[in-house]
C-alpha cells in the first residue's frame, strides 16, 4: 500500500517535471522566435520587381524593410511657398506617412520643392494633368526623386489625379493644404502609381469618389503589398507578363465594377506614347494586349483606330472607332472627318470600294 502510494507522489512528480518542462520550453521558444532577427531577414524585399511580387499576400509587414521614397514638390510660380504652406504640407505628409508606414512600411520623403509653370487657363485637374504630365514626369531624372507631387493651389475642378503606375500625382486645393482630407487625397493618389484602383468600399482610402479615411480594405492592401518595391518606371514592368498576369488577377478577384484593369491602362498609356511617337506597329501590339485585358475602354480603341488610319488600313481604323464611341470615347470630329475623307478620295479611284460612314443600305 505504502509503495503504491510512493509510485503515485514519484508520479505526480515526474508529471509535473514534464509539465514545467514544456512550460519553459515554450517560453524559451517563444522568446527565441521574438530574438531571432534571421526571420525577418528571409523576408527583405529585392530589387527586382518579379521577386518583390513574390512577398506574401498578408506576410507581417514588420518584417520587410522600410522603403523611403523621395518626393519632389512642384508648385506654381505665382505661389509663395510661406512657412505657414510649408508647414502645412508637411503636416500633410507626416499624416499620409503614418499611415504608409503602418500599412506598408513606406516612408515619403520630401527632398526637393521646385517653381513649375502650370498653364493658367485651364479650369480642370485632368485636362491641366494631360498637359504637363510628360514634362512633370521627366523632372525627376536630374535630381534626387522617384516620385513627383504638383501641388495645384486655386479653385479648379478635382481634387487629386495620377496616372496609373507613373510617377507623377497632382493635388489641387484653395485652401493651403490645411486639412486632413488633402492628407487622404494625396495618399490615395499616390496609391495609384501602385497600379491600386478604385474600391466601393467605403472606409477605404481608395473609394471610388469621397474618400475621407487614411484606412485601407484588403483590396487595396493586396495591390500595394504586391507592388510596395515598384520604382515607378512602367518600361519596366511592360513587358513582364508574370506581374501583369498578378496584378490582374488581384484587380478580377476584387470585382472593381466599372474600373478598368490597372493593366489596360498601363498597356494602353504606352501605347499612345508609341503612337506619339509615331511608331504605329508596335503600338498596335500593345493596344491589342491591352484589349487581352480589358477590351471595353473606348480610349484603347480611340488610339488603335488612329494607328489603324496611319497604316492605311481604313476599314480596321473604322471599326475601332466605332467601338471606341460604343464604349463610352467622345467622338473625335478630326479623326473621323480624315477617316470619312480618306474613304471618299479611294472611292473616286475605284467606286466599288464601300464607304462605312454612308448608312444608306
Ligand atoms: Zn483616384
Amino acid at each position: 500500500m505504502l509503495s503504491k502510494l510512493k509510485n503515485k507522489v514519484k508520479f505526480i512528480i515526474q508529471s509535473s517535471h514534464i509539465c514545467v518542462l514544456i512550460i519553459i520550453s515554450i517560453f524559451l521558444n517563444i522568446n527565441f522566435s521574438f530574438s531571432n532577427e534571421d526571420l525577418c531577414s528571409l523576408k527583405k524585399p529585392n530589387s527586382n520587381i518579379n521577386e518583390t511580387a513574390k512577398i506574401e499576400l498578408g506576410s507581417d509587414i514588420n518584417c520587410i524593410e522600410k522603403r523611403v521614397i523621395d518626393v519632389l514638390i512642384i508648385y506654381d510660380e505665382n505661389i509663395i511657398l510661406n512657412n505657414v504652406l510649408k508647414d502645412n504640407i508637411e503636416n500633410r505628409f507626416k499624416e499620409v506617412n503614418e499611415f504608409y508606414t503602418f500599412n506598408y512600411k513606406i516612408e515619403w520623403k520630401i527632398t526637393n520643392y521646385q517653381k513649375f509653370k502650370f498653364n493658367k487657363s485651364i479650369d480642370n485637374l485632368s485636362s491641366l494633368f494631360s498637359l504637363h504630365k510628360d514634362d512633370i514626369s521627366q523632372l525627376t531624372n536630374n535630381i534626387k526623386a522617384e516620385v513627383v507631387l504638383a501641388l495645384i493651389e486655386r479653385d479648379i475642378k478635382g481634387i487629386g489625379i495620377a496616372a496609373t503606375f507613373s510617377n507623377v500625382a497632382m493635388v489641387a486645393d484653395s485652401s493651403s493644404f490645411n486639412n486632413y482630407i488633402n492628407s487622404v487625397v494625396i495618399a490615395h493618389e499616390f496609391a495609384h502609381l501602385f497600379g491600386a484602383w478604385h474600391t466601393q468600399r467605403k472606409k477605404d482610402f481608395m473609394l471610388f469618389s469621397g474618400a475621407n479615411n487614411l484606412s485601407a480594405s484588403r483590396e487595396s492592401n493586396a495591390i500595394l503589398k504586391l507592388m510596395r518595391d515598384y520604382n515607378f518606371d512602367p518600361k519596366t514592368i511592360i513587358n513582364e507578363d508574370t506581374i501583369l498576369n498578378r496584378i490582374s488577377r488581384l484587380y478580377k478577384r476584387h470585382h472593381a465594377k466599372g474600373e478598368i484593369d490597372p493593366v489596360a491602362r498601363l498597356l494602353t498609356d504606352a501605347g499612345n506614347s508609341l503612337y506619339q511617337e509615331k511608331i504605329y506597329n508596335e503600338s498596335i501590339k500593345l493596344l491589342i494586349k491591352s484589349n487581352k485585358y480589358y477590351g471595353r475602354w473606348g480610349k484603347t480603341r480611340m488610339i488603335l483606330s488612329k494607328n489603324y488610319y496611319e497604316l492605311d488600313m481604313l476599314q480596321d481604323s473604322f471599326t475601332e472607332y466605332t467601338r471606341a464611341i460604343f464604349f463610352g470615347s467622345k467622338p473625335d470630329k478630326k479623326h473621323e472627318n480624315k477617316l470619312k475623307k480618306k474613304f471618299i478620295d479611294l472611292q473616286k479611284n475605284d467606286p466599288s470600294i464601300k464607304n462605312p460612314f454612308e448608312l444608306n443600305n
